[in-house]
């Protein structure tokens, strides 16, 4: 971090405050409205970001609004405990440069989290003006703000310790994994089995909210720094275990994430044009879908309906309004309470015409003649009392049955870890879940050359969460390796 860099919680800090702005004064600042792009222009494109990021002007007034709480509990809504007034006090000093050097300290994927971390769960959700009944500052829009407008400082390259590690998957976990390693001075190199590198960040999550250049700077940022990627590689297929082993690395990181759809099991499910959100979102993400120069086939529904309220099924509605579809449904079974989308995608998906059929759940899918889906039926819920998760649990009402005429439906009740590792190394241990057991502290696995990470140990999760995996594997193979 540069020299003149006032730490967030110094005397000197505290006094170039007050003579600045007053805490009332910051109090009495709006929170800053994200400038978007217009709906009805939105619908209309797949690659155009919703979100247009904030200009200098807003980044410093938002940043004004911190309160410079002597204990500030949003460093503790933060996953990976990032810095957050540091990071926050910069950009109002307009050290765009230091406030990116302060969230580099913590997270590898800034300009990602920025964008998709659910905020408002985490840590803006702990911000102090939520006890003042007042929105929180907004911590995510400043992250991206730094992230976009900002050089990260090049790293000076570590001298090289001569030995080899490797990755399966590259996703977040994999991506900080890598960074931390080869920083550390390893041979990194990163297995995947797609034709992109990046995980769901490019073939889950679309361009309209998560651009692929900001994916593939990160991604430039690690080339730059050395570490080497092969794409088209499954690990387990392509090459074993005692391949990897065979060419020399001396331990794995398994990040290879939780893409196996699920499905719920009822009647009409095998039906055409009912798919699942993790094919739909990748036809159009990975395989250009959407582009008349791409011969990716997908079908183009009308009438679609999503089953599903997280962010998946958020993404999978915009892109169907974007592939054309003039009546687009999110049928969830809970109320729109209990959602685990982010908040600024279900109001977005609002604003481009999603409808929300809250408390319903499909019961059966009816086919026409030549077996093509052509309705659903939907049980109608009530909500009852809370379940293990937290959230009051879906109860259905007695007989209260619907019938919705659909073309299209699109299946986005959560996912499963990707069981081809763990079934492809016998001795590795998994839970019942199927997700890699690892320990607690260390993410190393039964086997002490394989650690594990992110979705394929958490079940789907959250980037944030994935990229701290990584941070926290690179720790401790590190350590075991030079021990
Ligand atoms: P992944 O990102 O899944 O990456 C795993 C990679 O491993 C993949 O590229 C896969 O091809 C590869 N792989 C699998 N098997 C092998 C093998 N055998 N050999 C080599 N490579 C292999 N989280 C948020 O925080 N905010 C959001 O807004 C959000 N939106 C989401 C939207 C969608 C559509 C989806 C699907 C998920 C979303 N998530 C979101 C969840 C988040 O993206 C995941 O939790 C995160 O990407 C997990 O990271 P990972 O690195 O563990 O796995
Ligand atoms: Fe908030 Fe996510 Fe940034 Fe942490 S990484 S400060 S949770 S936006």
């Amino acid at each position: 971090m540069n020299q003149d860099t006032i730490s967030p919680r110094s005397a000197q800090w505290r006094e170039e405050l007050r003579r600045s702005i007053t805490a009332k004064q910051r109090g009495e600042i709006a929170r800053v409205a994200m400038p978007e792009l217009p709906a009805d222009f939105r619908v209309t494109t797949l690659s155009e970001e919703v979100n247009m990021g904030l200009s200098s002007e807003q980044a410093v007034l938002e940043a004004r609004r911190c309160l410079d709480c002597p204990d500030p509990q949003c460093v503790t809504g933060c996953p990976v405990g990032i810095n957050i007034p540091g990071f926050i006090k910069n950009i109002e000093r307009q050290n765009f440069t230091d406030a990116l050097a302060v969230l580099k300290e913590t997270s590898a994927l800034p300009a990602v989290c920025g964008r998709v971390c659910p905020q408002e769960k985490q840590c803006e959700s702990k911000c102090i003006y939520n006890k003042m009944k007042k929105p929180a500052v907004a911590i995510g829009y400043l992250e991206r703000f730094a992230a976009d407008n900002a050089d990260a400082p090049v790293p000076a390259k570590a001298p090289r310790l001569g030995i080899k590690v490797a990755v399966a998957g590259s996703g977040p976990a994999g991506l900080s994994f890598a960074g931390d390693m080869i920083k550390r001075g390893f041979d990194v190199t990163v297995f995947e089995a797609l034709h992109e590198i990046g995980g769901v960040l490019k073939y889950g999550i679309p361009e309209f909210r998560l651009p692929n250049s900001v994916v593939e700077k990160e991604i430039d940022a690690l080339r730059d720094l050395g570490v080497e990627f092969h794409k088209n590689t499954i690990i387990g297929k392509t090459l074993s275990y005692d391949d990897l082993i065979a060419e020399g690395f001396k331990a794995i990181f398994v990040a290879s994430g939780a893409g196996l759809p699920r499905f719920m099991g009822i009647p009409g499910e095998n039906y055409i044009n009912v798919v699942s959100s993790n094919e739909y979102l990748t036809r159009v993400n990975l395989m250009h879908a959407g582009s008349d120069e791409y011969a990716t086939p997908v079908h183009r529904g009308k009438r679609v309906a999503v089953i599903g309220g997280g962010n998946t099924a958020m993404d999978s509605c915009r892109t169907a309004r974007r592939m054309g579809a003039d009546k687009v449904m999110v049928v969830y079974r809970r109320s729109e309470a209990e959602m685990p989308a982010r908040i600024e995608e279900v109001k977005h998906a609002r604003e481009e015409g999603v409808e929300f059929l809250t408390l319903h759940n499909p019961v059966e899918y009816l086919a026409d003649e030549r077996g093509h889906v052509r309705a659903m039926r939907l049980q109608r819920m009530e909500l009852g009392e809370p379940d293990a998760s937290g959230r009051r649990s879906p109860v259905p009402v007695e007989g209260a049955i619907e019938e919705v005429e659909v073309d299209m439906v699109i299946v986005s009740v959560g996912v499963s870890p990707n069981p081809l590792i763990p079934s492809a190394i016998p001795d590795l241990e998994t839970t019942r879940r199927g997700t890699v057991a690892v320990n607690d502290e260390t993410l190393r696995s039964s086997i002490p050359t394989i650690y594990a990470g992110g979705d394929i140990v958490r079940g789907g999760a959250t980037v944030i969460l994935a990229m701290g995996d990584g941070r926290k594997a690179a720790a401790a193979m590190a350590k075991a390796l030079l021990d």
